[in-house]
């Protein structure tokens, strides 16, 4: 019965604790995303992060996630290739889901806009105008603190890998950029990058102090 309740509790932790690990950069495209929505007062917030993720999680068509643009500042590194040729995949990507979004109505026109809004940040990206990166050491390192700013919601911050830095002042202007774009729709506001959800705090907050309980009257239990 012990080693029952135990494994029970371990459990439940894993589950809480453990949610979805596996992503380390849609929260980023997803907060940008729901930048664009907010501003254009669409209808959609509860979807459009997972929207904005689909061309990593559905398309997974990374060879469309890249600009190379020869005339861009291209330090030279043993960590990465400065491109040769000029090859403008992603902003064509961009285009076309924005084309396609002009010729639909509310959240069907929103989802295309989410998906070129994913296309769109990665060019600004300088892991995704390099060529034959240091995956591990570079680009997947930068995603990742980057992207846990954006779940901690911080807005004061500088991540840097292999001598590339980025801070959080440079998203905003991208978004304004990727908004520019949408020349079909009108844009309403203009809310803040990062808003701080009290409503989830509390929320998680709850479940955190209500699993504490739950432990504590396990460990009584059984000890
Ligand atoms: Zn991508």
């Amino acid at each position: 019965m012990r080693i029952f309740v135990f494994g029970m509790s371990v459990l439940i932790a894993l589950m809480i604790i453990g949610s979805p690990a596996s992503a380390w950069w849609n929260d980023t495209h997803g907060a940008l995303a729901e930048k664009v929505c907010r501003d254009f007062n669409c209808s959609c917030i509860e979807d459009i992060a997972e929207w904005s993720n689909i061309p990593d999680a559905l398309f997974k068509d990374m060879i469309n996630h890249h600009d190379y643009d020869t005339n861009k500042d291209c330090p030279e590194s043993r960590y990465w290739r400065c491109p040769s040729e000029n090859d403008f995949k992603a902003s064509r990507k961009v285009q076309e889901f924005l084309d396609s979004a002009e010729q639909k109505e509310g959240c069907s026109a929103w989802k295309d806009i989410a998906i070129a809004s994913h296309y769109f940040f990665d060019t600004k990206v300088f892991w995704h105008n390099v060529q034959d990166e240091d995956y591990f050491e570079c680009h997947k390192g930068f995603e990742q603190q980057v992207n846990e700013h954006f779940v901690n919601k911080d807005t004061d911050w500088t991540v840097c890998t292999c001598g590339i830095c980025v801070s959080y002042d440079e998203f905003e202007p991208w978004v304004l950029e990727f908004e520019e774009k949408i020349g079909f729709l009108d844009k309403v506001y203009e809310t803040p990058l990062i808003v701080e959800n009290e409503k989830n705090n509390t929320f998680i907050g709850n479940i955190i102090e209500s699993f504490k309980d739950i432990i504590y009257r396990i460990l009584r239990v059984i000890s």
